[in-house]
């Protein structure tokens, strides 16, 4: 989401003249999008700042001013004291201000450099999507897939959480407004894209009809803009799976085969402590039911270990049930506490030496479960997306349906286009492809 919003910002701040710079030392203005979502995310930014200061200093002496500015979650919950830490940052503004920028940018000019800074962290009570410019396009130029955040923030408050505090609380696009803009992303050249909101699947969204829509009645609407090959969505919550959008994933062919649903834990005792509020039985039947509705359907998910109060018969819940289900991929991080949530202040704090060795074994489990996934993706035809060039000449690279990185000698005519190949080997992290000479005339010509 932090990329779909530095894109946003940037959209903002293009009508006062800013355009993207190549680095920090030949920028007017840096922002700094920020992740408060675990310890080390939020630590990086201070030392990020400290490298910034060296530039800011370096073009204030060759006469040439930079408005350094914080955005972002680390911004929205540790405010006024970025600038008692950093002094030299002019603008610390949150994920829901970033519409407001211009007039930051205005009165930190006024200021003048003057220590003090422009703090905006409140939650406006209008809307960001409400006051921004439309988005220009994908967020990479000449992107074939591209972000588009349709929900944001969160009222689940798992024990562990910053979110609900950060983003604030959950709120849906209207749908009308969301559909405009897939249709402009879609005139740029995107072909696929990702539907974005801590839940997205929470979405539920005015429709143009007066009725309120989910996610699944969206993802309909936006299966009929021409050109709109394809269709994900992140970061699903269990909970919120409805039936409709189980059934969407049986129907929608634009939808894409792949669905990132977290877990955190296999232990019932733990997701209750997490407050997630369902069970691992919940979780199993529910995979079955989407298996049911997409036999292929690859899954990903999140996990964490060492959540205050674990102990070693939850972690083995937890590996037992990434056996059962068997997972395309996952992330798995150790449990970091966030100021002010519940889990930060809980007894049972487990050891680093514990959660390390945990984290371990679960990160082993599922790279052997990464790699069975996609060594039996070796001899499979699947239709490609080809995104961009890859790393050797000749060479494009693109997205598998299940989200796996593929390269295949392709020409460039394909890049933004889906074509049929056939998955000859499996690296680390891609996929080796050939393509299907149907799919590609010049090939045809050449057999013949
Ligand atoms: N809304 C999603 C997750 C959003 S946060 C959901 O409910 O599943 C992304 C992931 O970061 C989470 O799934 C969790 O695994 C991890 N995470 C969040 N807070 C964390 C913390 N305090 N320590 C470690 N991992 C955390
Ligand atoms: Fe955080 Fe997700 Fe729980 Fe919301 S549902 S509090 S975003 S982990």
């Amino acid at each position: 989401m932090n990329v779909y919003d530095s894109a946003r910002m940037a959209d903002v701040l293009r009508p006062l003249g800013y355009e993207p710079a190549d680095g920090p030392e030949t920028a007017d203005m840096v922002i700094l999008n920020t992740c408060h979502i675990r310890d080390r995310a939020a630590e990086k930014v201070f030392s990020e700042l400290g490298r910034l200061r060296v530039v800011k200093e370096a073009r204030a002496q060759a006469g040439l001013s930079t408005v350094l500015a914080v955005a972002g979650c680390v911004a929205q919950a540790e405010g006024a004291e970025i600038l008692a830490r950093a002094p030299y940052v002019d603008i610390v503004l949150g994920p829901q201000t970033y519409h407001r920028l211009p007039e930051m940018v205005a009165r930190a000019a006024r200021a003048g450099g003057l220590p003090g800074g422009v703090v905006e962290t409140d939650f406006p009570p209008e809307q960001k999507f409400d006051h921004l410019p439309d988005a220009t396009g994908p967020q990479l130029p000449g992107g074939v897939t591209a972000f588009l955040t349709v929900q944001e923030g969160c009222d689940k408050f798992c024990s562990f959480c910053v979110v609900p505090y950060t983003r604030g609380a959950e709120a849906s696009r209207p749908a009308a407004s969301v559909l405009a803009e897939a249709a402009r992303m879609v005139a740029g050249g995107v072909r696929e894209l990702t539907l974005l909101g801590q839940n997205v699947n929470a979405y539920h969204g005015d429709g143009p009809d007066g009725r309120t829509w989910g996610l699944a009645r969206l993802m309909q609407a936006l299966a009929d803009i021409p050109g709109l090959l394809r269709l994900r969505y992140t970061t699903s919550h269990p909970r919120d799976m409805d039936p409709t959008l189980i059934e969407a994933h049986r129907d929608l062919p634009q939808l894409m085969p792949f669905l990132h649903l977290p877990v955190q834990s296999g232990s019932d005792r733990m997701l209750a402590s997490m407050n997630r509020g369902h069970t691992a039985d919940d979780y199993r039947r529910l995979v079955d039911r989407l298996r049911r509705a997409r036999p292929d359907l690859a899954l990903s998910s999140d996990f964490i270990v060492g959540h205050p109060g674990e102990t070693d018969a939850d972690h083995a819940a937890t590996l037992r049930l990434i056996g059962e289900i068997g997972f395309a991929q996952a992330y798995s991080f150790r449990y970091s506490p966030r100021p002010g949530t519940p889990a930060a202040g809980a007894p049972g704090r487990v050891a680093d030496a514990v959660a390390g060795g945990r984290l371990q074994q679960v990160q082993a489990l599922i790279r052997q479960q990464q790699d069975r996934y996609n060594r039996n993706s070796v001899g499979a035809a699947m239709p490609v997306l080809f995104t961009g060039r890859g790393r050797r000449p000749g060479q494009l690279s693109g997205r598998s349906p299940y989200l796996q990185a593929v390269h295949a000698d392709a020409p460039e005519s394909l890049i933004g286009t889906v074509a049929p190949v056939t998955i000859t080997e499996m690296l680390t992290n891609s996929l080796t492809a050939t393509l299907d000479p149907a799919a590609n005339p010049l090939l045809e010509r050449a057999c013949a």
